[in-house]
């Protein structure tokens, strides 16, 4: 396997054949082998800096039905809230008091957070903090609404693409839905001119080998510059109730690979992985994330924002929070940048 590991540090690719044996490698010492070569072309570029970006839930009104997610339309036990443009700003000063240079919006598909509501608060929070990046993350939307919101002030969007095999793809989404749109909303935002992240969920039901490695090939095309990707966890009210979760040497080792072959990419480590295991955001700062995304939302509305079962709502918005979690990334060899963390070309 150190081969194989060698040839993709080297390289920066390999065939799918040797892609396939190195995804169900599970040896331990490969494990090992592999994050340390990822941790050494995530510190030629990035040195020991981890970003951080802070999280805000803006809605858990969703109009999509996806079979995995907790706040799909048909899930009635989910509760809903949005956050008011004041609660999302209250957050931002609460972030940027912490030292956060990178806010996210995020939210299910929620027709209230129109064109004219975002680009009132993006202009809002450009004009108070011009030293911070304002990502998005609401899902598809037109070419038009992608272009009005970057040029009212955003900066990045994330859009995973959640699995590149239509096939797949089906099984996991209600026939409505199309990967097809998907993906041209990907384009759509690179073309526009935003920092653009696209990713999968691991161990999501139904997924082989076959499919990641055509989720790697896609993201070799899109060239994107985040690549988020963290274990599908099941939430109870949904159909995928009793299916297997994904695990966190299978995330770990897909991690580390995804490093190799996109040495500058900003790779978190996903509030999920850290929902699955407690040192699991430590664990992939050390096999090549070089990102983080704590939550600020407010209390009420992390609890809603409930994604899949036990997710880590652990308080990180608050100053204790942030230092402890400053304490445990300096505690692994790395630093807290306190800056906006841009991709660097
Ligand atoms: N509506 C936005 C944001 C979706 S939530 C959008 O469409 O992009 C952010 C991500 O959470 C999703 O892209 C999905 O990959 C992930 N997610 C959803 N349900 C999940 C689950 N049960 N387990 C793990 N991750 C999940």
């Amino acid at each position: 396997m150190v081969e194989l590991i060698q040839k993709l540090y080297d390289t920066g690719n390999l065939s799918d054949e040797e892609l396939k044996t190195l995804i169900a490698d599970e040896n331990e010492d490969t494990a090992a082998y592999l994050a340390s070569r990822a941790d050494e072309i995530r510190r030629k570029y990035y040195g020991n800096k981890v970003f951080l970006r802070g999280l805000i839930e803006i809605s858990s009104y969703c109009k999509n039905d996806c079979f995995y997610c907790g706040i799909r339309r048909s899930c009635k036990s989910a509760e809903r809230y949005r956050l008011d443009r004041q609660q999302i700003l209250d957050c931002a000063e609460i972030g940027y008091k912490l030292g956060l240079r990178t806010f996210v919006m995020q939210g299910g598909e929620d027709a209230f957070f129109n064109d004219d509501f975002m680009c009132g608060i993006i202009s809002q929070l450009r004009t108070k903090y011009p030293d911070c990046a304002i990502t998005l993350s609401l899902g598809e939307r037109s070419l038009e609404s992608y272009e009005k919101m970057k040029g009212a002030g955003a900066d990045r969007y994330l859009l995973r693409h959640e699995t590149a095999s239509e096939e797949l793809y089906k099984k996991i989404h209600p026939e409505e839905m199309r990967l097809d749109n998907r993906i041209k909303c990907l384009y759509n935002l690179k073309r526009t001119g935003y920092q653009t992240g696209s990713g999968f969920m691991v161990g999501v039901p139904n997924q082989t080998i076959d499919h990641i490695i055509e989720d790697i090939r896609f993201l070799q095309e899109l060239q994107p510059q985040m690549i988020g990707i963290g274990p599908f966890i099941p939430h109870w009210d949904t159909p995928f109730r009793n299916e297997k979760g994904g695990t966190l040497e299978l995330t770990l080792r897909l991690l580390g690979i995804l490093r190799l072959m996109f040495p500058k990419v900003l790779l978190p480590a996903t509030t999920a992985l850290g929902s699955i295991s407690e040192n699991g955001r430590i664990l992939g700062l050390k096999t090549g994330c070089n990102v983080i995304m704590p939550n600020i939302s407010p209390e009420d509305a992390r609890k809603k924002y409930n994604l899949y079962d036990n997710k880590l709502i652990s308080g990180s918005e608050t100053a204790e929070g942030i230092s402890l979690l400053r304490q445990e990334i300096e505690a692994a060899g790395y630093t807290v940048a306190d800056e906006r963390g841009d991709y660097v070309n």
